[in-house]
């Protein structure tokens, strides 16, 4: 059997609110609506998740969607072991019966049809039919369903529909301000000040450059990816050049493009 505690989280993550998400999160979650964030990958939501579930002292289940995600990859299946057919909870039916968190991350990459088993769990019915068991679970009140969507990624393949977007209470997430971002990076790798600013500088020409040959720019992740190369004695440039410009881009002129700005900066 299951064992929810596995999933909480003990200690507090670290974890800079950038606005009113903490405070919307509650709200959300005391009035048993799902929550959907938007924003860039990289920009904080998987840590704002981590911190909630630990604030509201609720055990969490994540799943990275994929585009071979099933509805039995959440719900759960049957299982040949030892010779005998068990069935086996999947990540949402074990977050629902253990009034837990629920975390879909990148929601559009899942396959279409799996949109339609976490749609009666997302309105006020709250509700998730186990098709396969012939059961109908009811979701306890302390269970939350949250799901990411990076809007960025302008495909209409990769859109949210209507009907399910419709019934979640949106939070969007960008990147912290230059202040809070520089904690951060501070906080995650033990660089000082100076160096965190060039990091920043180097981070907004890249965030410039979207739309205009990147697809997106540097996200506080990479920063704090080049910022703990550095912290472990890597050189700033190749630091960079590692955790920004070949992390962002296989384009050979955007590569050489940034690491000309890494070569400005450092
Ligand atoms: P996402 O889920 O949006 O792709 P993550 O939550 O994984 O992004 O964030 C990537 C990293 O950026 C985190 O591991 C953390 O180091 C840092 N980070 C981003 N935003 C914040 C924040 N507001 N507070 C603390 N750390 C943050």
């Amino acid at each position: 059997m299951h064992d929810p505690s596995s999933y909480t989280i003990a200690a507090q993550p670290y974890y800079l609110p950038v606005g009113n998400e903490v405070t919307l999160f509650e709200a959300a979650y005391t009035s048993h609506l799902p929550v959907l964030l938007k924003g860039p990958t990289g920009c904080g939501k998987t840590r704002f998740m981590e911190y909630m579930a630990w604030k509201l002292q609720r055990p969490m289940i994540t799943v990275s969607c994929h585009d071979d995600l099933t509805t039995s990859d959440l719900v759960g299946r049957y299982l040949v072991k030892g010779g005998e057919t068990v069935w086996v909870d999947g990540p949402l039916t074990r977050a629902v019966r253990s009034g837990g968190i629920c975390y879909l991350d990148e929601i559009v990459e899942a396959r279409k049809d799996t949109m339609v088993v976490i749609h009666p769990l997302a309105d006020d019915r709250r509700i998730m039919p186990i098709e396969k068991l012939g059961q109908l679970l009811e979701a306890p009140d302390s269970f939350c369903l949250a799901i990411s969507y990076n809007p960025g990624y302008q495909s209409v393949l990769k859109e949210l529909k209507q009907s399910t977007r419709q019934r979640f209470v949106a939070i969007e997430f960008t990147y912290p301000n230059h202040e809070l971002e520089r904690q951060i990076i501070i906080h995650e790798t033990g660089l000082d000040t100076a160096t965190a600013d060039k990091l920043l500088k180097l981070a907004d020409m890249t965030r410039n450059l979207k739309g205009n040959g990147l697809e997106e720019g540097a996200s506080t992740r990479l920063l704090v990816h080049a910022g703990k190369l550095m912290a472990k004695g890597i050189d700033p440039r190749p630091a960079c050049q590692g955790a920004v410009a070949l992390a962002l881009t296989d384009d050979s002129d955007m590569i050489a493009a940034i690491n000309e700005l890494i070569g400005a900066l450092f």
